[in-house]
């Protein structure tokens, strides 16, 4: 008889699910809620640490699970022990369901003080992506900028928003840009405003070695504490540099908030289900984090990706394949 699997979430985890399933003979669904599948990657330019376009591995993926079927514009909205309830208000069975959902961007805004969405010349990384890919990166009136700043950990490490983990790839995707910016604007001065530089990951230090050593990146330990507008739409920050302790004012032409993952928004509906639990971050929590990282207190339920934790795209894609795998043994003891 063939097997069900539902795999909730097209992002590169689902993908991945899906193409080590059907490498395993077991012919899955995604469910997707947006329009496309992809997941972030859709709106990634180039990826650290090796600067490959994102399409690229975008184009990968999908190649290699093809032969899925893919329901998109319709999100899961709760796991059953047979099977799932989706938007639309039906439900739809499943001998194994594979969450993939991923994680959430922070909303910058949530920082009143560095403010993102009320002055020109704020803006996320993720716009940063964006502007990049549409071939573009100026000050909102056009011009280019001469100064640049980034600032750190917006929304991760800060219990004032309630967001006290670490999330993993956002000062490697501070690097980068500052990186791409500099390439991009040679007269200008990029700086990045930082906590810890937290580089742990294959080629990592050392693209942060040639920020330094190759594009002059200057590299300021401190947190800005405010942000406010200049009559010419310039960008007045207040830091403190805390390598030598003194507080710091400096007027740049863009101010770049790197935001961190959050949890994915359905988790806490998941996590109704009994045996699906959620971490204090509101991450889902494996079953064990050393030998059970795709599995889930219930027996025919896994994870893939960053459902659990946050994570770059290679780590996120090998959850994937080893997802399939446990989602095939449990098929197979059945
Ligand atoms: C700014 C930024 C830049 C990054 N750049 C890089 C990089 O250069 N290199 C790198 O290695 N990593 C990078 N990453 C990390 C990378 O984006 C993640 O590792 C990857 O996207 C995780 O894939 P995922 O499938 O777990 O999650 P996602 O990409 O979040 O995909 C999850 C999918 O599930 C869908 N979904 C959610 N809830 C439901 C539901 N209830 N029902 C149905 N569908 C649902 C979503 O719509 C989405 O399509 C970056 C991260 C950030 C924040
Ligand atoms: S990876 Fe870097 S920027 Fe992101 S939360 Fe951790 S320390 Fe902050």
């Amino acid at each position: 008889m063939t097997k069900k699997v539902i795999i909730i979430g097209g992002g590169p985890a689902g993908m991945q699910t899906a193409a080590s399933l059907l490498d395993l003979g077991i012919k899955p669904v995604i469910i997707e809620k947006s329009d496309r599948i992809g997941g972030k990657l859709n709106d990634w330019h180039q990826l650290f640490p090796t600067f490959t376009p994102a399409h690229e591995v975008l184009a990968k993926l999908k190649g290699s699970m093809k032969d899925a079927r893919v329901i998109t514009g319709t999100a899961v909205e709760s796991i059953g022990k047979d099977g799932v309830s989706l938007s639309d208000g039906s439900t739809m069975e499943a001998d194994a369901v594979v969450v993939a959902s991923g994680f959430n961007l922070f909303r910058a805004e949530l920082k009143e003080e560095l403010g993102y969405t009320i002055y020109d010349n704020v803006y996320t990384t993720v716009d940063i992506e964006h502007m990049l890919n549409d071939g573009k990166v100026a000050m909102k009136d056009g011009r280019t900028p001469q100064r640049i700043a980034f600032l750190h950990c917006v929304g991760s490490r800060d219990e004032k928003v309630n967001q006290r983990h670490c999330s993993k790839v956002c000062c490697v995707t501070g690097v980068k840009q500052a990186m791409e910016l500099k390439a991009m604007f040679p007269q200008s001065e990029v700086y990045n405003f930082y906590m810890d530089i937290r580089m742990f990951g294959p080629g990592y230090e050392e693209m942060y070695r040639r920020a330094q050593e190759e594009f002059n990146i200057h590299f300021v330990r401190g947190r800005i504490s405010e942000a406010s507008e200049t009559i010419d739409r310039r960008v007045q920050i207040k830091a403190e540099d805390t390598l030598i302790g003194r507080p710091l004012k400096m007027t740049v032409d863009m101010l770049i908030l790197i935001v961190g993952m959050t949890a994915g928004e359905s988790n806490r509906r998941f996590a109704e289900t009994k045996g699906v639990e959620l971490q204090p971050s509101g991450f889902v929590a494996p079953a064990d984090s050393f030998t059970l990282n795709t599995c889930s207190g219930v027996p025919n339920i896994f994870y893939a990706g960053t459902v659990t934790a946050p994570k770059n795209l290679g780590e996120s894609i090998n959850e994937g394949v080893a997802a399939a795998q446990q989602v095939a043994r449990y098929l197979n003891r059945r």
